[in-house]
């Protein structure tokens, strides 16, 4: 008796969650923001870094693009537990107005999910794609049972999953733990089943365009698996990143398939931003040379290489 009520507690003290979107950390999904963790109108994430908003109560994990929200990323329940509420139904959108906010008033977690755990957990799944939930009040879910897929419903600018966790109705922060403790100098341990990393900044994705590329376009994936031909009137070579910090170094380089170096361009960052998009390119005049063309990229801070990347694209 003594021995099973041990472990019973044990169990309830420590729970660990599975993430909740099927795809690999750091190559085809990131985290785009943590839970704020700032009593007033100021930010700060768990990791004393400025990558969330105030009032943000969760994590948001990105996908690149809404061609790939498109062939499907599927959301996963972090754990056992029983389906509590569902709404689906909701419009995939990008907001970026106030008008198209109020536009959704009253439906900022867009298509979502709430399932209850043992010992008051609760998890909340936001913005999935329309009509995409596969579960039903009532329903019993083991972790790692597919819930529906990735969108960008509801209050929702680009497309990912937001993660809400909560104990006895209070906001958990996933990395942190139960506290009750504000700011980020708080002794912190983490629910993740998996060592998860904090990653500040980073990448969402990098390639080429035949024009100057926009964020709105990136979300949108324009530039996803584009081919270029040599009567293109432009090559240009892109990033798009999360979390870049004021005073960072970016260069760019373009190299064309006779191994010339045709662009090599170092440029500093004016402004901290929580999404960043840049790039570098070549206004085309006779025509480009057929072959295998390099862009490579680096991000620096404070001297110290904080991520570095090289893209290929043939063009015939
Ligand atoms: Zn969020």
């Amino acid at each position: 008796m003594l021995v099973s009520f041990s472990i019973a507690t044990f169990a309830s003290s420590a729970p660990k969650f599975g993430l909740p979107i099927d795809c690999k950390l750091g190559q085809d999904c990131y985290i785009m923001h943590y839970v704020d963790h700032d009593p007033t109108s100021k930010v700060i994430d768990f990791g004393c870094g400025r990558q969330t908003y105030d009032t943000h109560n969760g994590t948001d994990f990105g996908i690149p693009n809404l061609q790939i929200m498109q062939q499907g990323v599927q959301v996963k329940a972090i754990e056992d537990g029983i389906v509590l509420r569902v709404r689906d139904g909701v419009e995939d959108n990008l907001i970026s107005n106030q008008e198209d906010k109020k536009a959704i008033e009253g439906k900022e977690c867009g298509n979502g999910i709430v399932i209850k755990h043992e010992d008051g957990w609760e998890s909340q799944y936001c913005h999935l794609k329309q009509n995409s939930i596969i579960v039903k009040n009532g329903m019993e879910v083991e972790k790692g049972t597919t819930l529906g897929m990735v969108g960008t419903s509801g209050l929702s600018s680009f497309p990912h999953v937001h993660l809400s966790l909560r104990q006895e109705g209070k906001i958990v922060d996933p990395f942190v733990g139960i506290t009750d403790k504000t700011g980020c100098d708080i002794t912190k341990k983490s629910l993740w089943e998996k060592k998860l990393d904090y990653t500040p900044t980073g990448l969402i994705e990098a390639g080429f365009a035949s024009e100057i590329p926009t964020q709105q376009k990136l979300w949108e994936g324009q530039f996803y698996n584009l081919s270029i031909n040599n009567k293109s009137p432009q090559l240009i070579f892109w990033i798009h990143a999360f979390g870049v910090l004021e005073n960072d170094q970016e260069s760019f380089q373009l190299i064309n398939p006779n191994n010339q170096l045709i662009i090599n361009q170092k440029k500093p960052i004016n402004k901290s931003s929580r999404t960043w998009m840049s790039y570098a390119g070549k206004n085309n005049k006779s025509s480009l040379e057929k072959g295998t063309w390099i862009g490579k990229y680096q991000l620096m801070r404070n001297n110290k290489i904080v991520f570095n990347l090289e893209r290929k694209i043939t063009i015939n």
